[in-house]
């Protein structure tokens, strides 16, 4: 049976405007996902690909330099680019969680942990007393803080880097929500904890049914936690597919590319890197964004852009070689 759409991203722009105006950055230019519940997506791609706008635009924090000329954001129904900031505020923190990269960011050196989880608990589900000091010891259980009733008495500087970043965790389920958003969120945790970390939140995601979009540029994490990737370059989705698909038959020359500067275990090959830089967003190369760096690029590439093309296996790709390949009889 067909899961509930939680969230529909449709023809997204979002333009950053510097120098009085007079300069335009396209960040995210045209982007379209939805998402299920309890599916996760990946957004993967170089830095400045557009991921970490396209998320911010979906919860409204966007910088003041930056504005949504475009698209529709539907979130169980409703438009999220129509609401005021008092209502993002409202959605933000009960029904949408923002997982950050740097745990620090997201904590008050000054306040304790209770005080962390319990803030949305209090305003969002209006918990008191005995019922407030409870739901928190049980948050705390959820992202396995040991000895949750001692440690939400502590600070964030009392504790550890891999326990800091679920005390995040366990304040962006405080509200309930149906979405969670994680910008590169094990960036800055060693590897074993990453693990547990992401263990963590596939359990978390299991238990809840709750949506996650997963930003990040390690494709092993997205082997690991992803039903679905979408990869984002000049602020497009590129290619979009299952998973698997993507791994097993990628079809956008980018997704090939940053496949093949994956390591591998035990190859002695030396590591494949992408020619050349990501384009400078406020002046893109005509026709397809990709042509100055990709190998298979044709003379039509540098002067039409591509559109995208659907190969029927529920995967599409922005190339023109797809293209060619669908037309042949
Ligand atoms: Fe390469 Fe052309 Fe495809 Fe762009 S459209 S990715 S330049 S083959």
């Amino acid at each position: 049976m067909a899961r509930d759409a939680v969230l529909q991203v449709a023809g997204l722009q979002t333009h950053f405007f510097t120098f009085g105006g007079t300069r335009v950055v396209r960040a995210v230019d045209g982007v379209d996902f939805t998402l299920r519940e309890g599916e996760t997506l990946g957004l993967v791609g170089e830095s400045g690909s557009g991921k970490t706008t396209t998320c911010l635009s979906i919860v409204g924090l966007l910088p003041r330099a930056a504005r949504i000329v475009g698209g529709a954001v539907v979130f169980e129904g409703e438009d999220l680019t129509r609401k005021s900031q008092r209502e993002l505020r409202r959605i933000r923190g009960r029904r949408i969680a923002v997982i950050l990269q740097d745990p620090m960011a997201s904590l008050n050196p000054l306040f304790t942990i209770f005080r962390q989880v319990a803030e949305p608990a209090f305003f969002h589900q209006r918990l008191r007393g005995r019922s407030l000091r409870e739901r928190v010891q049980s948050l705390l259980r959820a992202v396995r803080i040991p000895s949750p009733e001692w440690r939400m008495r502590e600070y964030p500087h009392q504790m550890s880097g891999g326990m800091r970043q679920r005390i995040v965790g366990a304040i962006a389920l405080a509200g309930g929500p149906r979405l969670v958003i994680a910008d590169e969120p094990t960036t800055n945790l060693d590897v074993t904890i990453q693990a547990q970390y992401l263990d963590l939140l596939k359990d978390i995601q299991r238990d809840t049914g709750v949506a996650l979009i997963f930003v990040t540029h390690n494709l092993g994490i997205v082997a690991k936690m992803c039903d679905r990737v979408a990869v984002m370059y000049a602020g497009k989705i590129v290619e979009q597919a299952a998973v698997r698909e993507l791994f097993d038959a990628p079809k956008h020359p980018y997704t090939r590319a940053l496949l093949g500067s994956m390591p591998k275990l035990g190859s002695k090959e030396p590591l494949y890197s992408i020619r050349g830089q990501p384009p400078n967003l406020a002046n893109l190369p005509p026709g397809c964004s990709f042509h100055p760096r990709c190998p298979d690029v044709m003379p039509r590439c540098m002067t039409e852009e591509p559109r995208d093309f659907r190969p029927g296996d529920g995967s599409v790709a922005r190339c023109w070689l797809l293209g060619d390949v669908l037309a042949r009889p």
